[in-house]
């Protein structure tokens, strides 16, 4: 079953506003199992908008139109829509009781436009709108384009729309077409993305499920999507594909869930082993920590950590040897060890990461160009350091350390736990 969008406003035609509907109805309708093959944006423009709805409805089975359908002479979509399915606009009561009841609670006045929202088209299905006053409209019927096709109009704000369509638009799709997309997906750290391609080329072959990677901030997503006609027949198609996945990358997936993130799983891990965790940062001041504070309950094994700059504060804070800094330089792996191996001291943690490199567009030599950086991890004593050569920007270098740094700790972790 084909679905088509139709993004309606001039804001979005100029630019005004990012057209983030679009991008969110695209990305359900494909997980719902649906081919959307045209998007397009139209100003808030009668006849261009009705020409638009025509050409949609001539080649898809279901267009969806978002926008438009506030109180006042501009919005169109629901007039147009009607006039294009040749139905009359009648007041709903249910949707004037229910906006009386918006304006009473939110305190607001009415004004007499506002019972423009109440007009529905003949025949239209309407969906309560449980966040603003435009009701969504579900228009089933023969056009002059062609038959059996389907409108929904859906109203333009994000906290609008996107509650309407997870609680009423999907399971409605879902119903016109119960072939549904599932979808797992696999990430992995410490590999780069030629790398891990190059493992599954045999499996990219497949039609059913697909296998597709994504390549992020030093980690590759790999996304097993299956077509089926419900969850259970999807997870057997799934499932051998993710075995074999497993057994090719082992340890180096660390999740298959597709809402974990490398810093959760690694807040996981150090619990599991009754482990705090302290940072001493350099070129990232704070961005590793930061990132190990966006899980939730990070407080369990993370105290306190370092912000380490200066050459000064290395000395005063972590107590890394003058003797070390003057010989080797801040950006060493000497460096590198004794800041991590400082921080564990000084927070008496059981592990230590800390970050010291050149994180540009400055300061590079031909010995340490920009992009240099060191990684220090200190697990039970034992110290590790890892040399990094990232080629980003500044704020991609410092991104890259980040992830290198938590992905070193993943692999000392997981390496101690197998002697
Ligand atoms: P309202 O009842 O608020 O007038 P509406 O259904 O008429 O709603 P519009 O007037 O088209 O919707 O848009 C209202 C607001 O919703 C816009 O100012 C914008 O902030 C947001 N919006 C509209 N369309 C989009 C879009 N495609 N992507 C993101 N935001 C949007």
């Amino acid at each position: 079953m084909t679905v088509e969008l139709i993004s309606v406003g001039t804001e979005i035609l100029l630019g005004n506003i990012v057209n983030t509907n679009a991008a969110y109805l695209a990305e359900r309708c494909a997980l719902l199992g649906l081919s959307c093959y045209h998007q397009s944006v139209v100003g808030d423009n009668e006849e261009r908008l009705e020409e638009e709805l025509r050409r949609a409805l001539s080649r898809s089975d279901i267009v969806i139109l978002s926008g438009g359908l506030g109180p006042t002479k501009d919005d169109l979509t629901k007039e147009v829509t009607a006039k294009v399915f040749g139905r009359e606009l009648r007041e709903d009561p249910h949707t004037r009781e229910r906006i009386q009841e918006y304006f009473d609670r939110s305190g607001r006045k009415l004004t007499a436009n506002n019972w423009k929202q109440a007009l529905v088209p003949e025949g239209a299905t309407v969906v309560d709108n449980h966040n603003g006053t435009a009701p969504g409209l579900i228009l089933e019927g023969d056009v002059e384009e062609g038959k059996g096709r389907t409108a929904i109009l859906l109203p333009g704000p994000p906290n609008e729309i996107r509650p309407m369509f997870e609680r009423d638009i999907a399971p409605y799709l879902n119903r016109r077409e119960p072939e549904g997309i599932y979808s797992h997906m696999i990430k992995i750290c410490g590999m780069g993305e030629s790398q891990v391609e190059d493992q599954i080329t045999d499996l990219m072959e497949q039609a059913n499920p697909t296998l597709a990677p994504y390549a992020k901030t030093g980690e590759v997503h790999l996304r097993i999507t299956a077509r089926a006609a419900g969850e259970e027949q999807a997870e057997a198609l799934i499932r051998p594909v993710e075995e074999e996945l497993y057994r090719r990358f082992g340890n180096r997936i660390f999740t298959n869930r597709e809402e974990v993130t490398l810093e959760e799983d690694l807040v996981k891990m150090l619990e599991k082993r009754h482990m705090t965790l302290t940072t001493a940062e350099s070129c990232t001041a704070g961005l590793l920590a930061g990132r190990i504070m966006n899980v939730p309950g990070a407080s369990g094994v993370y105290r306190e950590g370092y912000i380490t700059y200066s050459n000064e504060a290395k000395e005063k804070l972590l107590g890394v040897r003058h003797e070390t800094l003057q010989a080797h330089g801040a950006v060493s792996p000497e460096t590198a060890r004794e800041m991590a191996e400082g921080a564990a001291a000084h927070a008496e943690a059981q592990a230590a990461l800390s970050v010291t490199g050149i994180a540009g567009p400055d300061g590079g030599t031909p010995e340490k160009p920009v992009g240099l950086v060191y990684i220090g991890c200190c697990v039970g004593g034992q110290t590790r350091t890892a040399m990094c050569h990232f080629t980003g920007n500044r704020a991609k270098n410092r991104e890259y350390a980040v992830v290198n740094a938590l992905t070193i700790l993943r692999e000392e972790l997981l390496r101690q736990d197998s002697k």
